[in-house]
């Protein structure tokens, strides 16, 4: 399956020089949507996943239907304010200025594998922020998984120690 015939990619968005992967136009058709899930399933079938934990928004369009085909629990990261329970937070892209990540302090019992996923790796900078908000809880990180890598960003540098998934790279 070539996903990248599905996925549109727009120059010079949000800002000059960067060519965004728009991915709503793989998510409108209903198969796709499903086989892009589906296949992701088949990605990360080895580990041992109790949670998924996904980052706002394209985090939960992607981690929630993959959650739901496992038969495992969804847990949101929020921008800070968002989530009514006692939370959790911790600082990303601090290059912009204070832009936080939080999760309900309670989100994760000590020990449960959790499987983060997100539609898209670039700089890594996102899955590693989660990544540090969720071993604060005590979870241990099965992976990360990701319908797209840009692989030229190098993420995964960010993530030394984490097992990475993707099943679209460019
Ligand atoms: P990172 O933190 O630099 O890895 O950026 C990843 C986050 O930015 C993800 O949550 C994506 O949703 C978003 N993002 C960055 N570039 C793109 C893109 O080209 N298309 C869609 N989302 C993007």
């Amino acid at each position: 399956m070539d996903y990248k015939e599905y996925i549109r990619v727009i120059p010079d968005f949000p800002q000059p020089g960067i060519s965004f992967k728009d991915i709503t136009t793989l998510m409108k058709n209903g198969d796709l949507y499903r086989k892009a899930i589906n296949d992701m399933k088949e990605l990360v079938s080895e580990l041992n996943i109790d949670l998924i934990a996904g980052p706002e928004a394209r985090g939960f369009v992607v981690g929630a239907p993959l959650a739901y085909a496992l038969g495992v629990g969804f847990i949101p990261i929020r921008k800070s304010g968002k989530l009514p329970g006692e939370t959790i937070e911790e600082a990303y892209g601090l290059e912009y200025g204070k832009d936080m990540l939080a999760m309900h302090k309670d989100a994760i019992k000590p020990g449960q594998n959790v499987l983060i996923a997100d539609d898209l790796l670039a700089t890594g900078g996102t899955i590693a922020t989660s990544v540090n908000l969720v071993r604060q809880l005590g979870g241990n990180v099965a992976g990360a998984a990701f319908l797209i890598e840009l692989s030229e960003l190098n993420g995964r540098a960010k993530l030394p120690d984490v097992d990475v998934f993707t099943l679209i790279k460019y």
